[in-house]
């Protein structure tokens, strides 16, 4: 993370915010802030190329916090939040709330989440008691705002983090839906972040926003540089052993480990399990309590490795990542910088080891090409391949749908069975969804 010479003593923040500040141990503003808060602070409207690991959370919530302590409350009938976050992944409201408790501890504001897959009916009692700041993700935001447990009429500040990404999940319709059901555009403030400025980011800003100014940061910094980051062909078969190798020499404390397909991380986690690394899978079937408390372990020391798919890359938010493995090859160019961001966290270091194996190395150029340099590569050491040990075939779980079984399947006896839904079981498909 690259770090301006302005301090966020030079800000003029009102004192119990700038407490919140030093309580989270900022000093200086990166540069995604320095570029950004003092514009944003005069209450112009922005579009921000920045991605996680800038710094951007902190420098909308500073922005948020100063106005609503400072600019008189509007006239509103029931409940309107003062201000808007809305973000593409539950994991990021979440962190967006939680850093925003941390920078708002010292003020007298409520801050509320909306996001799917739990806590329906105590989020939706919890807004309807009014709101300062409501952060959550497209779906649910509507949800409750087609049922009037909030309007959007008279918001101050609306923030749209992690455009790009909004387009990505096919969310556009809803930001469209949100955007129309709020104040007039000359009426808010408007900020937009994105890892990147694309026509069709522009094309959304220059449509729900009073004439963003855009603020860019150089392309150096796309990928912060405390990242060291090193590369290895491999074949696919080589990776496990590979892998095993790392593990044993390299000296990391935390690890994430990225793979393209839930299949691959469930493979992979039985592997490092049966060899003596106890892992844990966070990937986008996973149940959103059960996901909160995988992320609870790994923030904890109780979990060392994790193991995901791309719906961790973005807005995870975890201290002291010291190697992020690229199992597989990102295959969405953005995705290796928001994977590798994950270490070197708020100005420590960190390792990011990729692999580029025949299934995936083809998007190698265009990585390359947008991160604006060749990974350094290094030939793979012989002494590193080892052969782990393999964890035995999870027995079948017999389908009920006729035609499920494969031959020779039936009849097992009961222990053979792992209880459980469909755990271990086989899908056949040779990539499934992330
Ligand atoms: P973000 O880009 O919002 O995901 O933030 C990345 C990390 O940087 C978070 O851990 C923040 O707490 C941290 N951070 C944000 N601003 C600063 C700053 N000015 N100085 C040091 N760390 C910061």
């Amino acid at each position: 993370m690259k770090l301006s010479e302005i301090k966020f003593s030079d800000l003029d923040l009102p004192e119990q915010l700038m407490r919140g500040v030093d309580d989270c141990g900022f000093e200086y503003l990166t540069e995604v802030q320095a570029k950004s808060i003092p514009k944003t602070l005069e209450g112009k409207d922005l579009a921000v190329q920045a991605q996680t690991g800038s710094g951007k959370t902190a420098a909308f919530l500073i922005t948020i916090f100063k106005h609503i302590m400072e600019k008189p409350k509007r006239q509103t009938t029931n409940v309107c939040p003062r201000a808007i976050v809305i973000t593409p992944t539950r994991e990021l409201a979440v962190q967006v709330a939680s850093d925003a408790r941390k920078l708002g501890a010292h003020l007298d504001m409520r801050i509320l989440l909306a996001y799917g897959g739990v806590d329906y009916d105590k989020q939706r009692k919890d807004i309807s008691k009014g709101v300062d700041l409501l952060v959550g993700t497209p779906g649910r935001l509507i949800d409750y705002l087609k049922q009037r447990v909030y309007h959007l009429k008279d918001v101050e500040i609306a923030v749209i983090d992690e455009a790009d990404r909004m387009f990505d999940m096919g969310f556009i319709a809803d930001i469209r839906f949100l955007m129309r059901r709020m104040s007039d555009f000359d009426k808010r403030q408007s900020i937009l972040y994105s890892a990147t400025l694309g026509q069709r980011v522009m094309e959304l800003s220059y449509e729900y926003m009073n004439t963003p100014e855009l603020v860019e940061v150089s392309p150096d910094t796309v990928v912060a540089d405390n990242v060291e980051q090193v590369l290895y062909h491999l074949g696919s078969k080589e990776k496990l052993a590979y892998l095993m190798g790392l593990l044993e020499t390299e000296e990391w404390k935390k690890a994430l480990i990225f793979v393209n397909t839930k299949h691959m991380a469930n493979r992979l986690k039985e592997v490092l399990n049966h060899n003596g690394y106890p892992a844990a899978v966070l990937s986008g079937d996973i149940a959103q309590d059960k996901r909160q408390k995988v992320l609870q372990r790994f923030k904890g020391d109780d979990l060392k490795i994790l193991v995901a798919t791309d719906v961790a890359s973005r807005g995870l938010h975890v201290e002291g990542i010291t190697h992020v493995f690229n199992y597989d090859l990102p295959q969405d160019t953005e995705d290796y910088v928001h994977r590798i961001g994950r270490t070197a966290r708020a100005g420590a270091s960190g390792k990011a080891i990729t692999f580029a194996c025949e299934d995936y190395v083809f998007t190698l150029p265009e990585i390359e090409d947008f991160i604006g340099h060749s990974i350094p590569t290094e030939p793979p050491d012989n002494e590193l391949f080892k052969e782990p040990k393999m964890p035995p075939r999870k027995p079948y779980k017999p389908s009920n749908k006729p035609g499920g079984n494969r031959p020779g399947q039936r009849g097992r006896g009961p222990g053979s069975q792992r209880s459980g839904s469909n755990k271990g079981r086989r899908t056949g498909r040779p990539s499934g969804k992330r």
